[in-house]
């Protein structure tokens, strides 16, 4: 088999047996979303290795796709899905993240963003209104800025 035949076959394979599974892959645990990322990664950093001075990712490119095969075709299901759950919620931190910097950016112009000296908490403020008292929502801490 290929390597495209072999991504094509990660690419289709769900945990749980959505569709029929061969015999030998019956108590296996398949394609979650984790293993979906690593056999990517793996295929582009294969690709990669086609750049002069990057083929060192040879050995990572076979390791991540070493890593999904072995992912792939565990019994212990239980232990696989703790590590995609794992990835998820990372997934999702990094996702709210990104989202509070998106709407900061969109702001800007309009709002200042501060963090309250009593508790961190971020706050906007709306620009342009000279000298402010500023209550902290969560822990009622006062002060007083110029924005
Ligand atoms: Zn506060």
């Amino acid at each position: 088999m290929n390597l495209r035949g072999i991504l094509h076959n990660l690419r289709n394979m769900r945990p749980g047996g959505q569709r029929p599974l061969p015999g030998w892959m019956r108590g296996r645990y398949g394609v979650d979303q984790l293993g979906r990322v690593t056999s990517t990664a793996s295929l582009v950093c294969l690709l990669l290795t086609l750049v002069p001075r990057l083929g060192f990712l040879l050995y990572v490119g076979v390791a991540l796709l070493a890593l999904s095969y072995w992912r792939m075709l565990s019994r212990n299901v239980a232990g696989r899905y703790r590590e995609n759950a794992t990835y998820l919620a990372y997934l999702g931190r990094l996702r709210r993240r990104w989202d509070r910097v998106k709407a900061r950016t969109a702001g800007r112009r309009t709002h200042h963003f501060l963090r309250c000296s009593g508790c961190g908490a971020e706050m906007k403020v709306p620009r342009g209104k000279g000298k402010v008292r500023i209550t902290c929502p969560s822990c009622k801490t006062q002060f007083v800025r110029k924005v």
